[in-house]
């Protein structure tokens, strides 16, 4: 079966940085609707259109298309008291940016900490870099009514459907968590 919009497709990955080291290894396959639905990125989508399994390519995603340009305005210096303790460097934090109660969270990492502050950076770890994937399709499948429906993958790497309506039990076919 060829991979085509409402097809379920199982996707062996690896990431690498544009200078070829390693990111992560995809210890468990990513599996996710093709078809625009949002479920991966755009360009991994447009590399598989039309091939089948066991098909194998190579692709670089510029960070425009991948998780977006080093934001400098996301860097945030607050009071270390403001903090729990102990604070460490790469610790994370949820918060909202700075005056936008109705954003999104951010998550924010302790990059740096001096005496009685800390750098909190709420770019996303991959922000600003070119991305390199492996990929080698593992499976192809049509996606059922209701997968189409609800715009993502059900079944074994899926949500129980017990689970309709928990949001946060919805399977999540991004590579990076
Ligand atoms: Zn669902």
């Amino acid at each position: 079966m060829k991979i085509a919009k409402d097809t379920v497709v199982t996707v062996h990955y690896t990431l690498s940085d544009a200078q070829g080291n390693l990111i992560e290894e995809g210890q468990e396959p990513m599996v996710y609707l093709h078809g625009g639905y949002d479920n991966t990125l755009p360009k991994i989508e447009q590399a598989l259109e039309g091939k089948e399994t066991g098909f194998e390519t190579m692709i670089q995603v510029e960070p425009e298309d991948a998780f977006g340009e080093y934001d400098p305005g996301l860097i945030k210096i607050e009071p270390r008291n403001r903090l729990p303790e102990p604070v460490e460097v790469g610790m994370q934090f949820e918060g909202a940016p700075e005056g936008e109660e109705e954003a999104e969270t951010v998550i924010f990492t302790v990059t740096d900490i001096a005496e009685d502050k800390v750098v909190l950076d709420g770019n996303h770890p991959l922000a600003g870099m070119a991305l390199r994937f492996k990929l080698n399709v593992a499976n192809v499948r049509a996606a059922t009514a209701q997968e189409i429906e609800h715009g993502h993958v059900h079944g074994e790497h899926g949500h129980d459907d017990d689970y309709e309506g928990d949001e946060g039990d919805h399977y999540r076919s991004r590579p990076i968590h």
